[in-house]
């Protein structure tokens, strides 16, 4: 999986992790630019409810390296978690700082009839991002779930998933399933032939 763009649709911080990709040939890095940034806020937009549509177009290069660093932290502390392990200090602490530095807000607003309840975050537009995302990563990190995360099967591909029925073996069947099951089919003709 890569080609297409980034995996979307596993839990956000599961997403953010896999925004690193590698295909047979090629490594991916959907978050290398302002381009792909905007791209995959764009994809995630649903679940990043505290963020207004405009940070989420606008991105500045400041909010993209809060993001980099941030997934830095990121993967190695779901690394660690999936075999049991709790974060390492350094890592720990940046989540804990991007998560205090933009703290969700709720904040009553007029409706039609009756009031509504609106979650915020107050901070810079990257703090903000940095703040969401990694909320997502502290609500993963403390589900009992993280231990069945698992690496697709694509010898070649690097991207995890958390595995919605018990035989799922590919982040994606279409693309690291297919591309295994043709590698496997040409390796057999030529043991065959040899
Ligand atoms: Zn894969």
């Amino acid at each position: 999986m890569s080609e297409l763009g980034p995996l979307v649709g596993e839990p956000l911080a599961l997403d953010l992790v896999n925004t690193r990709a590698r295909s047979p040939d090629q490594d991916f890095d959907f978050l290398s630019d302002l381009v792909g940034m905007r791209h995959w806020l764009s994809c995630e937009r649903d679940r990043l409810s505290t963020l207004s549509d405009s940070q989420l177009r606008s991105p500045t290069r400041a909010d993209l390296a809060a993001v980099r660093a941030l997934r830095d932290h990121a993967a190695a502390a779901i690394a660690r978690a999936r075999t049991g392990r709790s974060p390492a200090p350094r890592d720990l602490r940046a989540l804990n700082e991007a998560m205090c530095a933009a703290p969700v807000r709720h904040e009553l607003v007029r409706g039609d009839r009756r009031a509504g309840l609106r979650a915020r975050r107050d901070g810079e537009s990257g703090t903000r991002i940095a703040a969401a995302l990694a909320e997502s990563v502290a609500e993963l990190l403390a589900d009992d779930r993280i231990e069945t995360v698992r690496d697709c099967e694509a010898d070649f591909c690097i991207l995890l998933f958390l595995p919605t029925h018990p035989r799922r073996r590919w982040c994606n069947p279409a693309i690291c399933g297919n591309r295994m099951r043709v590698a496997r089919f040409h390796e057999r003709r030529k043991a065959g032939a040899g």
